[in-house]
């Protein structure tokens, strides 16, 4: 029986159109908008009948449409590894080998989602990236996502290691693909998971002592049935899974993950690996290791040391490093992107009509302080900001054409700002 809002039971779930409450017989959808709302499957059947009887039989062209929508995506107009990787080249400096594997892995991605299902079954490629922090792998995967028309989202792994021993919070990192896919099951189904700091749910090292540290890797074996394509439950608004929500489900089959961590320490095991394998050999196997870069050397058994289960890897078939930034690519950093970061700041100044100039040796300065307080890609736009702060308050009130940022007034806005205190 429907009843008035006011008498209803708060503990049942009921029909938002027809006020009838969740029983055996009627099923009720959740609104992916409001999680108060819900139609109840009879109130679709009528409502079905009704747009039938208005527009003629709408199944039809909808189950076209739907077709259309499963047909194999065309492979025109998708851009090609070269042209994917000149577009990375616009936003990030450096990263060769990175941008190399992602550009094939995401046009094989298309490739999988173009191909017709009757012969080779292309398998999925999904990507995980081995760097130091701040060195543009998030940058990476928000470009791609940036020129791509797949629905994209960004997951932090650390999220997932509390949920994990609860168990179904995982699936909720798909809640964020729904949404950034506007609800579109289809969509999401081809879209791109970034899964940052992976390496925050290893295994706290490779000991084979039965006291060791498993924590992880229950979110690490939630993570695996995503990662190898399956049908998963997917609360839609995230959170809990609750007993009256309606789960949505989404297939993986077709969802490229893309992980990313820093992996701190994990030289160590590279260089380990190394020395291992060069013993009994001549030393020339040795000496053609570069002994400042252990990381381009990473190799699916580092991962296992590192505290990865050998499934996941396994799902993990693209393996590619990030070197660190040196000065020389910070000192691109500031200045080359398309979006770089003096880019932007005379782009403020110029909309106060003022031309602001950064002299080289400022450049310079700038860089030497983010190497000098270990801070990385990242530290270059505190600095800056610090450094700029006086003049994006004064400029604007005063009638200057020119601003010259010179390496001494560096110095000078970071000493007053007490840069070195605050940073070290
Ligand atoms: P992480 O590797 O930790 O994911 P991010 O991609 O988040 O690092 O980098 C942090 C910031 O540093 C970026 O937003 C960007 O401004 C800058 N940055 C880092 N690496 C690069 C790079 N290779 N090219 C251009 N900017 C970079």
């Amino acid at each position: 029986m429907a009843k008035k809002r006011n008498e209803r039971d708060s503990s049942t779930v009921y029909c938002s159109f027809c006020g009838e409450p969740a029983d055996g017989t009627r099923v009720m959808v959740p609104s992916p908008f409001d999680d108060k709302a819900y139609i109840c499957s009879d109130c679709v059947d009528h409502l079905h009948t009704a747009i039938k009887e208005y527009y003629g039989d709408v199944s039809t062209t909808a189950g076209a449409a739907g077709q259309d929508k499963d047909a194999a995506l065309s492979l025109d107009g998708i851009p090609k590894p070269k042209e994917i990787c000149a577009f990375l080249d616009q936003y990030v400096i450096g990263q060769d080998s990175a941008k190399r594997y992602l550009s094939v892995s995401v046009y094989n991605h298309y490739k999988r989602l173009a191909q017709n299902n009757d012969d080779v079954d292309i398998e999925k490629s999904n990507i995980i990236m081995v760097g130091p922090t701040g060195t543009g792998k998030t940058l990476l995967a928000k470009t791609i996502a940036r020129m791509l028309d797949v629905p994209f989202t960004i997951v932090d792994a650390t999220v997932l290691t509390e949920a994990g021993y609860v168990g179904e919070d995982i699936e909720s990192l798909l809640t964020r693909l729904l949404q950034a896919a506007d609800y579109d099951v289809e969509k999401a189904q081809r879209g791109i998971v970034f899964i940052d700091e992976i390496d925050k749910i290893a295994r706290k090292g490779d000991n084979p002592s039965i006291t060791r540290d498993v924590s992880g890797e229950g979110v690490q074996q939630g993570l695996l049935k995503l990662l190898e394509g399956s049908v998963v439950n997917v609360p839609p608004q995230g959170g809990r899974k609750h007993p009256e929500q309606r789960m949505i489900a989404v297939d993986t089959k077709n969802i490229l993950f893309i992980c990313g961590g820093a992996f701190d320490g994990i030289e160590r095991k590279i260089a380990q690996r190394l020395n291992s394998h060069v013993v009994g050999y001549s030393n020339s196997a040795r000496k053609g290791v570069d002994r400042n870069n252990f990381l381009q050397y990473v190799a699916p058994q580092d991962l296992k040391s590192f505290g990865l289960i050998p499934e996941i890897i396994g799902r993990l078939p693209i393996l590619t490093h990030l070197e660190p930034l040196d000065r020389d690519a910070l000192r691109r950093v500031l200045t080359e992107p398309k979006n770089a970061i003096v880019k932007q700041y005379e782009k403020l100044f110029s909309m106060d009509n003022v031309k602001l100039v950064f002299t080289p040796g400022a450049l310079d300065m700038i860089v030497d302080k983010a190497i000098e307080y270990k801070l990385g890609a990242r530290g270059l736009r505190s600095i800056v900001e610090t450094v700029m702060m006086d003049a994006m308050f004064d400029i604007p009130s005063q009638n200057v054409e020119e601003f010259v940022v010179s390496d001494s007034y560096v110095l000078q806005q970071l000493k007053k700002a007490n840069f070195e205190v605050n940073k070290l």
